[in-house]
């Protein structure tokens, strides 16, 4: 069933069973009230009767009693053994109807030859000095007129209100619906076209409908958004990979023409090709991290300084350079995992090696629920307008340098993804001629 028809129809229906109870309950408290005060006016006939008879002692209670008969009713008095004694208008037969001798009052309504009947039952003193019943009966005609017009009063009046409900539900619908239309026709439109398509605003009240044509708009835009960096990087990834490829195409094919004769050449295309296929593999290899490390690979709790020390060894034996690591007595934990965070000050004091020339100092220290790890080397630094670019992927300071180095420029962008997906942050301080420092905060597990 369609979103528009389920709306009409849970209001109407809501609306129909609301408007039946208040008439159902309108209704029955107006044939309530009008009993009641139909019984009232007996009882108090009953009561005129009962000192009527009192004051008027000299004439006989039968004859009296014929003075207060209510019109299209009866009075009947019941002895407690023997005939009772009715006094009614000749109109209707009142010889079945229910009644009997009782020593309390009795106040109801009777239903006798289809017809509703007021009826007071109360127990006097007779003429005779014995206790009787006396029943005052009155037809209820204008109750039953007056609840039929009541009837078809509420039947009039749930028509009247029920049909504006119905054209109420349905605007509301379309009122709802004609965004969600919008929204998914422009769906359809972006995904058939390959579009990124927005909704026009519209410029009423700032309600949900109104929220969620601007969440799609900002998710068009964040797709959008990723959508390019995507192209950007195939299309930087290739441009990286096609030099080291024209580099080994070019030696081989400098080898096919000359290699035969001239070993030395030989010995330096091998070389090259050589270098250039490791390059394309870091490469790949970098690529791959980037896409592998945006989420954390299997949370444990890491031990910080020990994760440093490893990275450590692997350096001071390799590049025969000094690194001055400056740990903390107490170990500092956090929650992460450990390979990912081995890999980004791998990264960082790569860099610092790679872009200076002497000493690079590792710290790490805790101030209050954080721990920040500097990587600081006394190198060229970077110019201050380059800094917020050092993160994009295949961005380069020193283009030339960096590729002498080795250098994809993937690395920072790698150690960032990693970091921020640790709920950490990573920034840079540096000045050119001094030095650089990187300085990772991550949140301490305590
Ligand atoms: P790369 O593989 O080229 O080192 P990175 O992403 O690790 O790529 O670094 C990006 C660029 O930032 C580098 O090419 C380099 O120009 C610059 N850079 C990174 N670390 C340092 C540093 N410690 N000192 C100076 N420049 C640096």
């Amino acid at each position: 069933m369609k979103l528009r028809t389920n709306i009409q129809l849970f209001t109407s229906i809501f609306m129909l069973v609301l408007i039946l109870i208040v008439n159902a309950s309108i209704y029955f408290l107006f044939y309530q009230n009008s009993v009641e005060s139909e019984l009232d006016e007996l009882t108090d006939q009953t009561t005129t009767i009962i000192s009527s008879m009192k004051e008027n002692q000299e004439i006989p209670p039968g004859d009296l009693l014929k003075a207060f008969i209510p019109a299209d009713g009866m009075i009947r008095v019941y002895p407690e053994t023997g005939k009772p004694l009715v006094r009614s208008k000749p109109l209707i037969d009142y010889e079945k109807f229910p009644g009997e001798y009782s020593n309390q009052e009795i106040r109801e309504v009777v239903v006798y030859e289809g017809n509703r009947y007021a009826t007071v039952s109360r127990p006097i003193i007779w003429s005779t000095g014995e206790i009787v019943t006396l029943q005052i009966v009155k037809k209820l005609i204008n109750l039953k007129e007056n609840m039929k017009n009541l009837l078809y009063v509420l039947i009039l009046a749930s028509f009247l209100i029920i049909v504006p409900i119905i054209i109420a539900g349905n605007l509301l619908a379309r009122f709802l619906l004609q965004p969600i239309k919008a929204l998914i026709s422009t769906m359809r439109e972006n995904m058939k076209n390959m579009k990124w398509k927005k909704i026009e605003l519209n410029n009423r009240s700032k309600d949900e409908l109104y929220e969620m044509e601007k969440t799609f708009n900002e998710m068009i835009d964040s797709l959008k958004e990723n959508y390019d960096m995507q192209e950007i990087f195939v299309s930087d990834a290739s441009h990286e990979l096609k030099t080291p490829i024209s580099i080994v195409k070019s030696y081989a094919q400098l080898l096919e023409r000359r290699g035969k004769d001239n070993p030395e050449l030989v010995k330096e295309s091998l070389e090259a090709i050589h270098s250039e296929a490791n390059r394309m593999q870091k490469l790949v290899e970098q690529m791959l991290a980037l896409a592998k490390n945006k989420e954390v690979q299997g949370v444990e709790s890491v031990n910080l300084q020990q994760v440093l020390e490893e990275t450590m060894e692997t350096f001071i034996g390799a590049y025969g350079r000094e690194i001055k690591l400056e740990l903390d007595e107490t170990p500092i934990f956090v929650q992460g995992n450990r390979d990912q965070l081995k890999q980004v000050f791998y990264i960082l004091v790569d860099n610092a090696l790679k872009y200076s020339d002497s000493t690079v100092n590792v710290s790490i220290e805790k101030q209050d629920n954080q721990v920040i790890i500097s990587v600081t080397d006394y190198g060229a630094g970077i110019p201050k307008e380059e800094i917020s670019r050092l993160f994009e992927r295949f961005y380069r300071v020193d283009k030339a340098r960096s590729r002498n180095t080795g250098g994809t420029g993937l690395g920072l962008a790698i150690a960032k993804t990693i970091i921020n997906s640790h709920g950490g942050t990573i920034e840079v301080d540096s000045e050119i001629g001094v030095g650089t420092t990187f300085k990772v905060i991550l949140q301490v597990n305590e």
